[in-house]
């Protein structure tokens, strides 16, 4: 159900994995994915069942419509009755108010500041990341008075550097943008390292306060991968202040 779990100051951040929910095969368990063709009265349950462990009320968990993008939004409500936004990043200084973002190998970045009072999830993946989706997010919050230095910034699981394997000319396109994703497989071809180029812009930016999951979805058989299973679930991570 919960894989990781953490606070920090008031701040709580979570990462879900496959286990604990109703989902048949081959979204096995816990799919919180809207939007990959698991029955939605399964995800609504799975989403209740998430929340519920984790003291939240499901329908104060606000998610995005997630496009690859470098785009980040101001959230005080959940959407109600409204579309949900096409965003890769929501932000909010609306304490008790959950963010959620989905993954199944992009990378899920959380992050807040407790002293401003002021989190963020945002979802990247490799287009996100050079479109600069991090650093939007870290915008958006220091707009409601956030500061970079008091960030806590912690990343979920995802396809590591040595899984992702990529073409050459591709890794030569990521890497122009950022070096530190410049990876190779544990097979001897090109790949991305997502992660740390996450982690390269963040600390850019000033947020020292940094910690990644070692968990690798692909290799992991307890969490979902696209890039191993194409059709499955989604991973969720959560952040909110109390
Ligand atoms: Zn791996």
């Amino acid at each position: 159900m919960i894989g990781r779990r953490e606070s920090v100051s008031g701040a709580h951040f979570a990462f879900t994995d496959r286990w604990g929910g109703v989902s048949a095969a081959p979204y096995e368990e816990l799919n919180l994915g809207g939007a990959v063709g698991d029955d939605p009265g399964a995800v609504r349950a799975n989403r209740e069942l998430a929340a519920e462990s984790l003291g939240l009320d499901p329908a104060r968990v606000v998610w995005m419509n997630q496009v690859h993008g470098a785009d980040a939004v101001v959230v005080d409500e959940p959407w109600g009755g409204n579309p949900v936004p096409e965003v890769d990043a929501i932000v909010t200084a609306r304490r008790g108010l959950a963010l959620a973002v989905l993954t199944a190998d992009c990378v899920p970045v959380l992050l807040a500041d407790p002293v401003a009072g002021v989190v963020a999830a945002a979802h990247a993946g490799r287009p996100g990341m050079i479109a600069g989706i991090v650093p939007a997010a870290v915008r958006a919050m220091t707009g409601l008075g956030a500061d970079p230095a008091r960030i806590v910034a912690r990343t979920g699981p995802a396809v590591c550097g040595r899984c992702y394997e990529v073409p050459e000319a591709m890794r030569d396109e990521v890497a122009a943008v950022e070096p530190a994703a410049h990876a190779g497989t544990s097979w001897g071809t090109p790949a991305v390292d997502v992660g740390a180029g996450v982690h390269a812009q963040l600390e850019r930016l000033g947020v020292r306060d940094r910690e990644q999951s070692s968990v690798c979805t692909l290799e992991s058989a307890d969490h979902f991968s696209y890039r191993r299973d194409r059709t499955t679930g989604r991973l969720a991570g959560y952040v909110w202040l109390d």
